[in-house]
């Protein structure tokens, strides 16, 4: 008989897959960790592997989870880009790159925000009205 697999609550990230973010039915299974420490996982249903952190704003990131959330908190706060640079001690270029990706990760991230983070809906309309600001300004002044 199989070993029982534990609960996964992760659904498929792969966005061809048709069970794409659907939990019901998922047939996922862990397989080890990648390099950096984070989860990887395999779908049976496309065959295809990903990482705990594929379609967050955590992919690819170098920054450890709590420094992230410290910077969610520090925004909602309306701390400005250099005063969280002084604050948590992060170059001010990174956190921009983080601001730009919760853009593009808004929906995804939301969900992060009010889980994880433990914000209210509130503070996360707080936090996406300082993205779009900061957003503005950066355009302002870095012409590409
Ligand atoms: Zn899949």
């Amino acid at each position: 008989m199989a070993r029982p697999r534990s609960k996964i609550d992760i659904t498929c990230q792969i966005s061809k897959c048709s069970y794409y973010l659907k939990e019901d039915g998922k047939d996922i299974v862990k397989r080890g960790k990648n390099r950096a420490g984070h989860q990887q996982y395999f779908c049976k249903h496309c065959n295809s592997w990903f990482v705990e952190t594929a379609n967050t704003p955590l992919y690819h990131k170098h920054l450890p989870l709590d420094e992230i959330i410290l910077i969610c908190k520090l925004l909602v706060e309306k701390l400005g880009i250099r005063a969280i640079e002084r604050a948590t001690g992060h170059h001010r270029d990174t956190i921009c790159r983080l601001l730009e990706d919760f853009a593009i990760h808004a929906e995804v991230l939301t969900q992060f925000l009010l889980k994880d983070v433990e914000l209210t809906p509130f503070e996360v309309d707080e936090l996406w009205s300082t993205v779009k600001k900061n957003k503005r300004e950066l355009s302002v002044s870095s012409p590409e």
